[in-house]
């Protein structure tokens, strides 16, 4: 008798707390609610600034592509982390991974393995490369995103990124485009190449000095991040993406350059 009593206060102050807890947490719970929920919460975005050290990328007078993509790269960094991303940098200073005694390719390609390793080790969910372009031909402008052709996330990242790049006014809209390049082609996880703009093009290269250009860039390539995570439905293929082989479009190129009688070498780096 003694026991059912005590049972039966119990299952009383049992009901009574879960009745009265919301009630009771009621205002924490809409201080919670009030507050935004960031975007890329419990996303690792990977952000990969080509080149570094001994390897400046493209170069125009005493202007290096390793600076400035670092620049825009930590600054993309900030960026996605104020959308609640964790961010990981591959580089974060003027250095690359190759070590002394090696060479070109072999050099290049041991770098880039470690900032795959670094990449991977974090469990980034997508990668972002940094680069700039360089071209012979100074006419070139225009930011463009690269993906490998077998990954279709890639594709879709690349695209999301590219439609938001084409909405910076004044900028040249180009397509997204495939790319076999080591990185992107090594790394197990959605990996885009951002080439921000063309070193090579007078009206770009000035562009491309300005801080306030770097905050417009990183913040397009934000919306694309977040248009990728969140609402990809959205994400179409508006004739913005080319599906081509980069060997082909090469061959393309070319001949088109030699029908049209122009020189041509060179044309088709990548920097
Ligand atoms: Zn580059």
């Amino acid at each position: 008798m003694r026991t059912f009593r005590i049972k039966n206060i119990l299952v009383i102050m049992m009901v009574f707390t879960l009745v009265m807890t919301p009630r009771a947490l009621a205002p924490a719970t809409n201080a919670n609610q009030a507050k935004p929920v960031k975007p890329l919460n419990s996303k690792t975005i990977a952000i990969d600034p080509g080149h570094g050290g001994y390897d400046p990328g493209a170069i125009y007078g005493n202007l290096y592509e390793k600076d400035i993509n670092l620049k825009i790269a930590r600054k993309l960094a900030r960026r996605l982390e104020q959308k609640g991303a964790r961010v990981i940098l591959t580089r974060n200073g003027d250095y690359n991974y190759a070590l002394v005694g090696m060479h070109g390719r072999d050099a290049k390609r041991y770098d880039f393995d470690q900032r795959i390793k670094i990449i991977q080790a974090n469990n980034a969910d997508i990668v972002l490369t940094i680069h700039v372009n360089s071209m012979r031909k100074s006419s070139y402008e225009g930011a463009e995103t690269f993906y490998y052709p077998k990954s279709s996330a890639g594709k879709t990242l690349a695209l999301s990124i590219q439609q938001e790049l084409r909405t910076i006014p004044s900028m040249t809209k180009r397509i997204a485009k495939v790319s076999n390049c080591y990185m992107l082609r090594r790394t197990n996880v959605p990996a885009v190449l951002v080439e921000v703009g063309y070193l090579s093009n007078k009206h770009e290269r000035e562009l491309l000095k300005d801080p306030d250009y770097h905050d417009l860039l990183t913040q397009k390539i934000t919306a694309g991040v977040i248009q990728y995570f969140n609402s990809p439905e959205k994400i179409t293929n508006n004739g913005i993406v080319q599906d081509t082989t980069a060997a082909v479009e090469y061959v393309i190129r070319a001949m088109g350059n030699i029908f049209l009688n122009k020189e041509y070498q060179g044309e088709s780096k990548q920097y």
